[in-house]
Formats: C-alpha cells, structure tokens, sequence
C-alpha cells in the first residue's frame, strides 16, 4: 500500500495546517511537537503535508522563499539561497541533439550546492522544535551547507565523514563555518547509520535527507524550474534529469509535481518525465529500476570519482522510485570517463560543476544515444555542486599548467607568435 496520495483531511494532530504522514501505513503525526523522522509504527519514512496547498498566484519574490505558501513557515534561517541560473548550452544542446536544453546551475547556491535549499527550511525547524546540537552525515556538500546554516543559526554542528573520501573544499567550509568534524572510518552508508542512531538517542537533530523538512527546501527546485522554464520557453520541460545519491532530490522535485497537480497548477500530461541517473560504480537506484523492485538492494562497495554521489543505500528511495515510475521518467548508470567528458562538455559552455554534477548531462546523452529520450524533447539538467568544491578533480579534468621564462621575449618564443 501506498500513501504518497496527497487526499485526505487534516489530522488533529496537525500545527498551524502542517503535519508528517508516513509514506507507508498513512499514520499521522505532529509536525513540530516532537522530533521524529520515521514511523513509530512501521518505520516507513515520513513526508510533509498541508492543509491548504498554493497556486502559482500566491508565490511572491525570490528564491526558496519565494515559494513559502508551500513550505512550512514564512521565512527561514537564510543566506539567501535558490534563484539559481538556468543556463543556456546551445553547443552542447545540438551535439547532444535534443530540442532545448537547459542547464540549472544548482552549484550557484550559498555554500555551492542545493543543499543549501534544505538546510534553510531544515534549520528553521531545528529552532522551532527546539534542539542545540545539529549533525548530518554527509559525503561533503551537506556537511558544508549544514556547517553555514548552524553558523548562521547559532546553533552547535556535528558533521560525520567518511574518512579520506571527500572533497578538500567541502571539508574546508564546513571547518571554516566551525562545525566538528568527527572523521569516521568507514564509508557514507556507515556514517549515516552512526548518525541515525545518534539522532534516535536524541543526542542529535539529524538533518540528512532522512529529515523530510529538508526536502520541502528541495522541491523549490523543481517550482523554479517550471516557472523559468515556462517563462522563457513558453512551456514545461518534458524532461529533468538529475544526479541521484540519496534520491533525495528526486522525492523532492516528485512531490513538488504532485502537490501542483493536486490543486490543478500542473496538469498531469504536462509533468516532466524525472530521469536519474548514477555512476556505474554505485547505482542500486537504477538496479532498482531495472529490475522493477520497491526499494534497493544495499551496495556494501561503491567508488566513482563523482564523490557526491558515492552512496550504496539510498535511504529516500522508496519515495524516489515511484517518481521516476509515474512520471514516466527511467534512471541510467554512467561510466567514469563519460562523467569527465559531460564535466569539461559543460565547462566549455562557461559552467563550472562538480563531477557528481556532470552526471546529468553524461546521462542524458546516453539515453539520447540509446534513444530512450527523442530529438524532440525539451530538457532541464540539474547540476547539483561548484567546479571549486573539488578542485582536484578539475585540475584533473582541464587543461595542464605549462611553465614558462619570466619574461615577455620568453613567453613570446614558448608560444612560438
Ligand atoms: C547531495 C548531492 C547529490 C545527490 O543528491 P540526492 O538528493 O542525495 O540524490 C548530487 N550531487 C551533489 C553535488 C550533491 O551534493
Ligand atoms: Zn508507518
């Protein structure tokens, strides 16, 4: 059985219009009276439901806030952050061969990845409920957004990482930003378990994509995206395609699409097609789609130098999955040399990402190579994080320093002008 339908009363357990359902067995809860972040039942993970959900008229101003008639509060502990470019490729559109595509730079946020957009809703709802110590564990992006927004917030930061595994500068914001960072040995799948324990002892307020409020932040992407997108396009995007860790991002931009739909904002035909796609050395999400299952098999070893997205048990996929079945979406594995390849394509077009990032576009050109998506489609991919979050993969990536004299004549006769 299924509650990812959003019909039903309110429950009298709802705060101000706001309360928690698990996706599982459909029980309520409080929103903010207590901390919880699964089912006391079943274990089933919880998701965020309003009484009153909004049209487009109601949304005003910019950024995650812009969309506050759909989040749980008004305003939040902000950088500020979303309102983030959607570039135009047109190089890398008609080498790819599609329609349009468009490219939204989610890498442009705050502390450089959309986490950001969770962590200001995620940390409003630590100071309502009312905790002093916050932790994520993280494969660096979260652990950098969280360290900014608990700065910000003034409140206590625990990061756990996997040790030797993630990127200098996303350990160097969350050490600048003051977090703690406890160093673990073994990899993300291992420190997201510590965490969760933590967080069930109550040492902790967990605010990893477990914590359904984060990805209330989240869905904003997908509203910026239908509004930009339709404001300059005309239309909504056929397709978004995504790079999926914890598929986080995936439930989010689904149940952005499906609260549209409830109120009649999006009509169902005109719900992008939600394509996610991993890297090779660690994709049980697209395991699971290839083999039609409700919830991944958990991968004890993954590697791929997209660091972002080295995760072998992706904790929101019995949320994630559903979205890519009904919205007609698919998911796709990508080889390490395509992510490098789709990383310097988009760096040729201007637009510095991360090599988790780069996924998107490795992914969407193999499924147009396959034929899976059609010359015909108008297509968004989403870059999740900044070229300078790992500087080591870029130089990696890009062109080799050439030493030179320290002279005009010098440099002149190098360059043989
Ligand atoms: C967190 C992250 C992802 C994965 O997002 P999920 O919501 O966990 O699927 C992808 N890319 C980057 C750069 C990230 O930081
Ligand atoms: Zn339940």
């Amino acid at each position: 059985m299924s509650h990812l339908d959003l019909r039903g009363g309110t429950p009298a357990c709802a705060d101000d219009g706001v309360w928690l359902t698990c996706i599982e067995c459909g029980e309520t809860f409080a929103a903010f009276q207590e901390v919880r972040y699964t089912c006391d039942d079943c274990d089933g993970l919880l998701e965020v439901r309003y009484d009153d959900l909004p049209t487009w008229e109601e949304f005003a101003g910019t950024g995650v806030w812009r969309y506050a008639a759909a989040l749980p509060f008004d305003e939040g502990v902000s950088l500020p952050e979303g309102a983030t470019q959607l570039h135009d490729v047109p190089r890398l559109e008609s080498d790819i061969g599609v329609d349009r595509l468009r490219v939204k730079h989610e890498g442009m946020n705050p502390t450089g990845s959309f986490k950001d957009r969770g962590m200001t809703v995620g940390v409003r709802v630590a100071k309502e409920v009312g905790v002093d110590r916050l932790a994520c564990a993280s494969t660096g992006n979260t652990s950098a957004a969280l360290a900014a927004y608990g700065a910000r917030g003034g409140i206590e930061t625990l990061v756990l990482l996997p040790r030797g595994k993630v990127a200098a500068g996303k350990v160097a914001q969350a050490s600048l930003h003051g977090a703690r960072i406890l160093e673990v040995d073994g990899n993300f799948d291992t420190c997201l378990d510590i965490v969760q324990d933590l967080a069930r002892q109550g040492k902790v307020y967990l605010l990893n994509s477990l914590n359904p409020f984060r990805l209330e932040g989240q869905k904003t992407i997908g509203l910026e995206i239908l509004e930009q997108f339709r404001d300059e396009e005309g239309s909504y995007p056929d397709r978004i395609v995504l790079p999926v860790g914890n598929a986080g991002n995936t439930a989010a931009l689904y149940k952005c699409f499906r609260e549209l739909q409830e109120t009649g904002a999006l009509a169902p035909a005109e719900v992008p097609a939600l394509t996610g796609v991993q890297a090779a050395g660690a994709a049980p999400m697209v395991e699971a789609i290839q083999e039609g299952t409700e919830d991944t098999r958990r991968w004890e070893e993954v590697e791929t130098r997209a660091t972002a997205i080295r995760i072998g048990n992706p904790v929101n996929a019995p949320k994630a999955l559903p979205g890519i079945r009904e919205t007609g979406g698919t998911a796709v594995a990508v080889s390490e040399e395509a992510i490098t390849r789709a990383q310097r394509d988009l760096a040729e077009e201007g637009v510095g990402v991360e090599p988790a990032s780069a996924c998107s576009v490795a992914g969407l050109r193999k499924l147009r190579e396959q034929g899976v998506v059609g010359a015909g489609e108008q297509v968004v991919c989403l870059t999740t994080g900044h070229l300078l979050k790992d500087a080591e993969a870029a130089v990696r990536a890009g062109t080799e320093p050439e030493p030179v004299p320290g002279t005009t004549g010098g440099v002149l006769d190098y360059l043989g002008d």
